[in-house]
């Protein structure tokens, strides 16, 4: 799932050749995918696009006073096309694509998406957070004090990872960045939220925003094709279940959470003790 730092870059990506150009069409291929109807899409026809910005995994297009709103999910992602077809794509279930928004001057993005689970967002409004998922938002990680990150965890009942994640408390961190923090921050993904330290709240708080910065700077000036690639290579433990761990060699594991599994390394984070795997040992029991 695209985070923080990949939509990040996708929207300076899609910026730098969108703005100011006027949308000559935007056909929603999986009907699905479109949660609004007033404004209509075809009110972002015929105008020009003044902004792409992100809001937590949100990209934001502001297109002449109405906003398309779009949360890829899990296994959406934007395609670049240099020419795109004159001819309307045809609807099909094993069809990725879900939205197709075409320039004036016949380029353009198709908004695809991966597998069956369908999870791709489009909004159209007049302001973003007519969008739930939007209006729900906590605050952006990279514009967080310490002070104000450590308000978030106090009183905090929920288990680190759970809390990292959740993007009603941060916005942009997903379940693969949240690995990252974690391990950059030496720490038990099972770590109670509300038990940590002034210490550790602190050394949390700089491996977030060393994790996310780093993985920006990244990204930046990379193409839509390319971040996918970028955002593997740079990963310590996630979906390296298995393989060494960088830093100190220890084999990574994984422990499902939730409804998935979270990767991390015994030795630098749970004093060389493997986590019970909650899902498996209620199974045998
Ligand atoms: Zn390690």
């Amino acid at each position: 799932m695209p985070e923080l730092p990949e939509v990040e870059a996708l929207s300076s990506f899609l910026a730098a050749r969108v703005v100011g150009r006027e949308i000559a069409r935007v056909q929603v291929v999986a009907i699905s995918a479109l949660k609004t109807y007033d404004p209509p899409v075809a009110a972002l026809e015929g105008r020009a696009v003044g902004a792409v910005g992100r809001r937590g995994k949100f990209l934001d297009f502001e297109v002449g006073g109405v906003h398309l709103v779009v949360h890829l999910a899990r296994a959406g992602w934007v395609r670049w096309r240099d020419s795109l077809p004159v001819e309307p794509a045809k609807p099909s279930s094993r069809n990725p694509l879900a939205v197709r928004v075409g320039l004036e001057g016949g380029d353009g993005f198709d908004l695809t998406e991966a597998g069956t689970k369908k999870g791709l967002a489009v909004y159209v409004v007049r302001d973003p957070v007519e969008v739930p998922g939007v209006a729900r938002l906590g605050p952006e990680p990279l514009d967080l004090g310490v002070e104000e990150f450590a308000g978030l965890l106090r009183g905090e009942r929920r288990r680190l990872k759970g809390v990292l994640r959740d993007q009603t408390v941060l916005a942009g961190v997903g379940n693969a960045y949240s690995d990252e923090v974690l391990h950059v921050a030496r720490m038990s993904p099972y770590k109670l939220a509300s038990s940590l330290t002034e210490e550790e709240t602190a050394r949390l708080y700089e491996a977030l925003g060393d994790t996310l910065r780093d993985a920006v700077e990244r990204s930046r000036g990379l193409a839509a094709g390319e971040l996918k690639a970028e955002k593997k290579v740079g990963m310590r433990v996630h979906g390296r279940t298995g393989l060494p761990c960088p830093v100190c060699g220890d084999t990574v594991r994984e422990v499902s959470f939730a409804d998935s599994s979270l990767q991390y390394c015994p030795t630098c984070q749970t004093g060389g003790k493997p986590l019970a795997d909650r899902r498996m040992s209620r199974l045998l029991k």
